[in-house]
């Protein structure tokens, strides 16, 4: 799926509206969280538009792998040096509110759950 116009992670990946960049290329985009649950709270995403990963088409499953193989040096970049979490919220009963898939990179701190 290409973007979704309202969508606010299309959005912020179209530059319309701003947000805290730390790494950007053709395929995906991380940025701050702008409510952080931890000292390093980063978001990574697809810049094409899916809900949940049971919309996932080829490329989009590509595309998260790529992610997957870019985020450790994303995070060593980040002070996540001494390790991180990575969740990927599903549906309602996850807690889910930006229905664009994306991974939160937690970290900075111990996280005792
Ligand atoms: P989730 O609950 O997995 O859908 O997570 C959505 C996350 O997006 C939450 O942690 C929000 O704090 C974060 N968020 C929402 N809007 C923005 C924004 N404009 N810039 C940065 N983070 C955002
Ligand atoms: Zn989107």
């Amino acid at each position: 799926m290409t973007n979704d116009k309202n969508c606010i992670f299309c959005k912020i990946a179209a530059g319309e509206i701003p947000a805290a960049k730390v790494y950007e290329d053709d395929k995906m985009l991380v940025f701050k969280d702008i409510e952080p649950k931890a000292k390093v709270h980063l978001l990574a995403i697809p810049k094409t538009h899916f809900a949940y990963l049971a919309e996932m088409d080829k490329e989009g499953s590509e595309t998260v792998k790529y992610m997957l193989e870019k985020i450790p040096e994303i995070a060593a970049k980040n002070g996540l040096e001494n390790g991180y979490r990575l969740v990927i919220n599903q549906g309602a009963d996850a807690g889910q509110t930006v229905f664009h898939l994306h991974m939160h990179i937690l970290g900075g701190q111990t996280l005792d759950w």
